[in-house]
């Protein structure tokens, strides 16, 4: 058979480690295995890839991030996309949502319209795969780091009116249940076929079953930026630990979540139930002190993690998901972490059997990952090695902070 191969000291795909398989490459898809024995081969020559020496995991997948590099999605140009595509196939990324979040309809649309721009012509890093609107229909309450004079009550005309036939991008909405029209909208939007996340909501418990009886099936950042749990009102994040229709992201970062709240979530959900996100931010790869903005609201990358000046509060993380990999493979083994990182996110998409995975018939997005030195050393998309793939220095991540506001 003919093709490009890949010889895979191990690989994790689907939750389970394989030792010694050779990945067979034809037009960017994975067309099948073979077994190699390590004693007898030798010399592996370019276009194969020699990965004996790591581990080969499916190509990661964001389905939250605002920017990374120094670069805001927000910015909303095609430029920037591109910008970002390149940033996040150095950390292993392959696939990603563009995320704006709540500001003026204007410069969410700008943005929503470039990552369709991208989606249709190509990225140049990791793919677009469509878009998730964290906002605007949330609850100040719960606003975190959002821009609270942008916050909307939920309106399905409005959403309607403001972004017509860019709807077709959107896979999920972040969106409080409680908010007024925020029960019709989540009726709406599931009947769509679109993800309906609960976050930055002040939802009891009830409100949440509520919303769940309408179709919501993820909750957003699980634990930050929502009702916590207390034993006489579950709040919102008791029902997420409660149900197991919702699938919760978690941003591990060992700042937003404590490890122990993160291992609490996956023991309570099933491995199943977690999809890993980094909610990265423009901080991403830049150094301690460095300065952004997150709609008129001065950020600054601070022990390990944006904040924004006024208030100290999170603003988003500066980590992309190599670290939750990292994270969640120091507590519970690769394996889960694939799941966490890799196919979670991906059947959460419908890209079941496509991304997030390596078994033939898969695209050939995946990268090598050093076990010792707990990086990605390399990373290709569509059998194509992707030039960035040297990791950026970035600083040491600092001890858990006890400051958490969002
Ligand atoms: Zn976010």
């Amino acid at each position: 058979m003919s093709g490009l191969r890949v010889f895979c000291g191990q690989l994790v795909t689907d939750g389970q480690l394989y030792r010694d398989v050779a990945l067979v490459i034809e037009r960017g898809r994975v067309v099948a295995w073979e077994s190699f024995d390590k004693s007898q081969v030798r010399h592996i020559e370019p276009p194969d890839v020699d990965a004996r020496a790591y581990t080969v995991l499916p190509g990661m997948i964001d389905i939250h991030i605002h920017g990374g590099g120094g670069r805001d999605l927000m910015e909303g140009t095609v430029e920037t996309v591109q910008a970002v595509s390149r940033h996040l196939a150095r950390y292993g990324v392959t696939g990603f949502l563009v995320t704006p979040l709540t500001a003026p309809w204007e410069a969410i649309r700008a943005t929503v319209r470039a990552a369709q721009e991208v989606r249709r012509y190509g990225a140049e890093g990791a793919q677009v795969l469509g878009c998730h609107l964290e906002g605007p229909f949330i609850n100040p309450v719960r606003a975190g780091a959002q821009p609270p004079e942008f916050i909307r009550t939920a309106s399905i005309e409005e959403l309607e009116r403001e972004l017509g036939s860019l709807m077709e991008e959107v896979r999920i909405v972040t969106l409080a249940p409680e908010i007024e029209g925020g029960y019709e909208l989540t009726r709406y939007l599931a009947n769509q076929g679109i993800i309906v996340s609960i976050g930055h909501t002040d939802a009891r418990y009830e409100e949440v079953t509520r919303a769940i009886d309408l179709g919501a099936r993820h909750a957003t950042h699980c634990f930050n930026a929502m009702r916590p749990f207390q034993h006489r009102e579950p709040g919102t994040v008791g029902a997420v630990l409660a149900h197991p229709e919702l699938k919760a992201e978690l941003i591990w970062d060992n700042i937003h979540t404590h490890p122990a709240s993160a291992r609490l979530l996956i023991q309570a959900k099933g491995v199943e139930g977690v999809l890993c996100i980094s909610d990265g931010t423009t901080g991403v790869g830049m150094p301690e002190g460095y300065r952004f903005e997150l709609w008129g609201h001065a950020a600054v990358v601070q022990g390990g993690a944006a904040r924004l000046v006024e208030n100290g509060s999170l603003a988003g993380s500066t980590i992309a998901m190599d670290t939750c990999l990292r994270h969640c493979e120091q507590t519970f083994g690769l394996m889960v972490a694939s799941m966490l990182c890799c196919a979670n996110p991906a059947r959460a998409l419908g890209l079941e059997g496509h991304k997030g995975t390596l078994r033939p018939g898969a695209d050939a997005d995946f990268f090598l990952w050093n076990h010792e030195r707990q990086q990605v050393e390399g990373t290709w998309i569509a059998g194509c090695r992707q030039e960035s793939a040297q990791l950026p220095q970035i600083e040491q991540e600092s001890e858990i902070t006890p400051r958490i506001t969002h």
